[in-house]
């Protein structure tokens, strides 16, 4: 058996290495390595993928949630909300334009935003909502444009980790991820579902006006050279990982559902487990698995994890501190929090190894061993 690692980024390289080492050579060849065709290539396979109107290569997904919310106009003050049970990133850049962040709950069997609790939270200097596909689930995004609409705030969709998610509609139509909202954001970095060998990220939007702003603010505030109109950062894609990323992106789907086989093989495994909650796939969503995490009832989750680290796999908690008990949010009075479902999820959530090139060898080993461990214990 292969030793077992959360990600497997060179095993999923050496398959496409070939077209891979090409695309980069390319770039080397051309000497184009900031922006030019291999970008442009990039940019326009994805907007098809997404079915999307615009989109906007940036340098990682960090900045593509700060560049979207910098289009918005906002005022220092303005509130954001956006879930507690999120990457820090989400709410970091909230912070950092010097809006405020304002951490409401997530649905325990999605970990996605919960709209209850956004309508709860909205005051009048709400603004923008920013849900997060957690894991590579989608959130309920009717629900959440249609209190949108209502409240005329902005939505912000953090699409790092549910790149290719589909989210069907009502009336049964379907749109990916990160075109739903106005503004929608991904991340390239090497273990999201579309890894680079570096970083990226992308901003997708389907307003014009958006469109034009974003990719100003990308780059400087600027539409012609050395004209600065608003004020700007430096946040390009570079050449090398677009050419890397034009040649992941053919395979996207294939990993969706490479990983949707490891996380049938564990659902399989786990089901009907008393002490065991297998990831919920709501009607509205497919799940694209960036993480595969189960809910652990009545299992000492420190020793699960320290007896699957001596057996050599490794496991994850995601995330081990919600937002609002981080000390940097301190200041935003994150105290007067409280946020139920969101502590005890951080207390009983543990992420197993998904990816692309699981083994059944591998996923059996893992498996027995995670029973082994809550069965005896
Ligand atoms: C990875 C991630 C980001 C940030 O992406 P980077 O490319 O690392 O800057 C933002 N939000 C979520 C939910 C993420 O998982």
């Amino acid at each position: 058996m292969k030793p077992i690692q959360m990600v497997d980024t060179k095993t999923q390289y050496l398959k496409i290495k070939e077209e891979v080492d090409k695309g980069i050579f390319e770039v080397l060849e051309s000497a184009q390595y900031i922006g030019g065709a291999k970008v442009n290539e990039f940019s326009e396979a994805l907007n098809v993928y997404h079915n999307s109107a615009f989109t906007i290569t940036c340098a990682n997904g960090t900045d593509a949630l700060q560049i979207a919310l910098m289009a918005l106009d906002l005022q220092p003050g303005d509130e954001v909300i956006t879930p507690s049970f999120t990457y820090i990133a989400t709410t970091e850049v909230v912070a950092l334009l010097r809006l405020k962040p304002v951490f409401v709950e997530v649905n325990p069997k999605t970990f996605c935003i919960e709209p209850d609790a956004i309508r709860n939270a909205i005051t009048p200097k709400t603004k923008a909502i920013v849900p997060v596909h957690l894991y590579g689930h989608a959130a309920p995004m009717e629900e959440i444009m249609q209190i949108a609409k209502e409240y005329n705030l902005y939505v912000v969709e953090d699409n790092a980790q549910a790149i290719g998610c589909n989210y069907t509609f009502n009336n049964g139509t379907t749109k990916k991820t990160a075109t739903i909202g106005h503004i929608g954001c991904t991340s390239f970095y090497p273990s999201k579902n579309l890894g680079a060998y570096g970083d990226g990220g992308a901003i997708f939007t389907q307003d014009a006006m958006l469109a034009e702003k974003l990719k100003m603010i990308a780059n400087h505030g600027q539409k012609t050279r050395y004209i600065h109109d608003i004020v700007g950062c430096n946040s390009r894609l570079d050449a090398i990982q677009a050419a890397i990323l034009t040649v992941k992106l053919k395979q996207l789907d294939n990993y969706i559902v490479a990983r949707n086989n490891a996380a049938n093989y564990y659902n399989k495994a786990f089901a009907n487990h008393t002490k065991i909650t297998t990831p919920f796939v709501a009607s509205y969503s497919n799940h694209v698995y960036h993480q595969y995490t189960l809910i652990l009832d009545g299992v000492n989750r420190d020793g699960l994890v320290n007896y699957l680290a001596e057996k050599k796999i490794p496991s994850m908690i995601y995330y081990p501190i919600p937002g609002h008990k981080q000390k940097v949010f301190e200041t935003i009075g994150s105290e007067k929090y409280n946020l139920e479902i969101t502590d005890w999820l951080t207390e009983k959530v543990i992420s197993l190894p998904i990816h692309t090139e699981l083994e059944t060898d591998q996923l059996e080993y893992i498996t027995t061993e995670v029973l082994n461990y809550i069965n005896n214990h």
